[in-house]
């Protein structure tokens, strides 16, 4: 290809799916949200669980929250990317959603669990899985209480889940520290903007 080949393929080309995983309470909502707001072409995509809006939480913004009826017909009309049962609720990535935020040309993304992450990397190759990590077990069990929104029991069954999410670091090919808010999501900016620059996204 010549140069103005290649400019032009970068002008029209697609955006890309980024995972973010992480144990709950590690800080990927609030690392996220900074990161967004220091990043133009990106996008949250908004997906959807049978789980009970926490107080503040809005219909379309945080989630789509559906009965476990509506759940179950949108798995059976294939209208999931992934969908996954975690921590005793199910939740799914609208493909249409992904679609739309893709074919923007804008970055995806994806706030889901370890298993809808592996789910999704073997549907979409080209995303970019980036797992965040606590500074200490200890740590994430501070934030996760002091989010203070789970009741005991909740608390306890993510903290369990937690150690199984971290076994699955291997499978992802980023990992950040969120230690500090700012530093944590200056990274994930570091780590988008290289993956945008990668040559193969424009052959
Ligand atoms: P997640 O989306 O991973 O479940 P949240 O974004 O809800 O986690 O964060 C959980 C709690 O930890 C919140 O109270 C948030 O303010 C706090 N938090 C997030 N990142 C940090 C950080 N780097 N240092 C201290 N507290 C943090
Ligand atoms: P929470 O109930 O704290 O909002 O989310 C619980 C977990 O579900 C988090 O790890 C979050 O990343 C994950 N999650 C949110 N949406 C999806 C989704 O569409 N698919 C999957 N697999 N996990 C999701």
């Amino acid at each position: 290809m010549n140069l103005n080949e290649y400019l032009n393929k970068i002008q029209g080309s697609k955006g890309f799916l980024i995972i973010i995983s992480g144990p709950s309470g590690v800080g990927k909502g609030t690392v996220i949200k900074r990161l967004m707001e220091a990043c133009p072409n990106l996008s949250r995509c908004v997906t959807c669980t049978t789980r009970a809006p926490r107080p503040g939480e809005v219909e379309g913004v945080d989630y789509c929250f559906l009965t476990a009826e509506q759940f179950r017909q949108m798995v059976e009309a294939g209208r999931f990317l992934e969908y996954a049962h975690v921590h005793l609720n199910y939740y799914g990535t609208p493909l249409a959603s992904v679609e739309k935020i893709v074919n923007r040309g804008e970055g995806c993304i994806l706030e889901i669990d370890v298993q809808g992450g592996i789910e999704a990397k073997k549907r979409a190759p080209d995303a970019v899985m980036i797992f965040l990590a606590p500074p200490s077990m200890e740590e994430l069990e501070r934030r996760l209480r002091g989010r203070g929104t789970e009741s005991a029991s909740a608390v306890a069954k993510r903290l369990a889940n937690a150690q199984k999410e971290l076994d699955c670091i291997p499978g992802y090919d980023y990992l950040v520290v969120n230690d500090n808010i700012d530093e944590a999501a200056h990274k994930i900016e570091c780590i988008i903007l290289a993956e945008r620059a990668r040559i193969k996204r424009y052959e």
